[in-house]
């Protein structure tokens, strides 16, 4: 008896939920089934005039039905989920068409422009280009490049230390050091990089700026290699006009040295606001690599010989874009920024 009435009902049931165009009316079905007057609830209700020995059975039976229709209640549903999905999906078509949306993306800075350039020159002239640590060891940053411990060079390049023996380099020209213990000669090598001094920030000072240290080692190295490089520097950077003025100077760990000034590349040498009237504008430091720094670095200075290099990238951005205040490469103004 109540097998066949759940039999009924179950095949009602299906039918309608085969019709059920849309989920309101699948929700009717349920309903009319399962609700609180429903055909199924009428039965469950039923159960109490069940004897007690067919309970179990007719129990089973119930649940059964039940599951078979709320199974196929379920695939109804999730169909009709699927149908108006790729519906909707359809009617939402990108049109590819319309102009897209301009994404803001940063700008290269100008000493990374700046450095590229530098590098892209050296690279021609067949150098490495090579990194060393920021965080340096008093050895490397000092003593192997001939300015031991008392050396009033240390005075003028008073930095951050982390304790005794470890600091933050002052300089590109440890990585010089670390490249001639590493490597064999022929060495041909720029090393960019920040460096750090304990100088108070006013337009031409910066506790933490960037150079770009040059080195080559080989044998038969003259200062006529030097001047060579570097006037071809000059010239892939400012351009051929520019001519190029070494005047004696002294580094602890170059023999001769040097520093190299270029013919004012705005008033060609007359004089001018740029170049405060001299005709000529410093850039960078030189010299002959020092026999004492080739030795404590493992490299016979009786056969070997090199010279190097040290320039300020900071100071060829602000000249080569005729910026005036340091100050400006740090602060990041996106206004600023922008006019490179
Ligand atoms: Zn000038």
């Amino acid at each position: 008896m109540v097998k066949e009435k759940l039999e009924e009902i179950r095949q009602k049931a299906m039918a309608s939920i085969e019709e059920a165009k849309d989920q309101e009316s699948l929700n009717d079905v349920r309903v009319k089934v399962f609700g609180k007057k429903g055909e199924f609830t009428k039965v469950q209700k039923g159960m109490k005039d069940v004897a007690p020995e067919d309970r179990p059975k007719v129990g089973a039976m119930i649940n059964e039905a039940r599951a078979a229709i709320e199974e196929r209640m379920n695939e109804a549903r999730e169909k009709m989920q699927q149908r108006a999905l790729d519906e909707r999906l359809k009617r939402e078509t990108i049109d590819v068409t319309l102009p897209a949306k301009k994404n803001k993306i940063g700008h290269r800075h100008p000493n990374t422009i700046t450095l590229e350039e530098v590098e892209k020159i050296f690279i021609g002239m067949g150098f490495d280009v090579v990194e060393g640590p920021e965080i340096e060891k008093d050895y490397y940053n000092f003593t192997a490049l001939n300015i031991p411990k008392g050396h009033p060079t240390r005075d003028e390049q008073d930095t951050f230390y982390i304790n005794d023996n470890i600091l933050l380099r002052t300089q590109t020209s440890p990585v010089q050091v670390r490249q001639m213990e590493a490597k064999k000669p022929p060495i041909r090598m720029i090393a960019p990089g920040r460096v750090f001094r304990s100088d108070e920030v006013d337009a031409t000072h910066s506790p933490s700026f960037h150079q770009i240290e040059g080195m080559v080692i080989d044998k038969g190295i003259t200062f006529a290699d030097l001047k060579g490089t570097l006037e071809m520097f000059v010239h892939k950077l400012f351009g051929d006009d520019v001519k190029v003025k070494f005047r004696p100077h002294h580094f602890p760990f170059t023999e001769p040295s040097a520093e190299m000034d270029v013919s004012c590349f705005k008033c060609g040498g007359k004089g001018c606001r740029f170049c405060k009237g001299e005709g000529w504008i410093e850039i960078l430091g030189c010299g002959m690599v020092h026999p004492k720094v080739l030795e404590m670095s493992g490299i016979d200075p009786n056969v070997y010989s090199g010279f190097a290099f040290g320039v300020g990238l900071e100071r060829i951005a602000l000249l080569k874009y005729e910026i005036d205040d340091m100050r400006l490469l740090y602060e990041n103004d996106i206004r600023f920024l922008q006019q490179f």
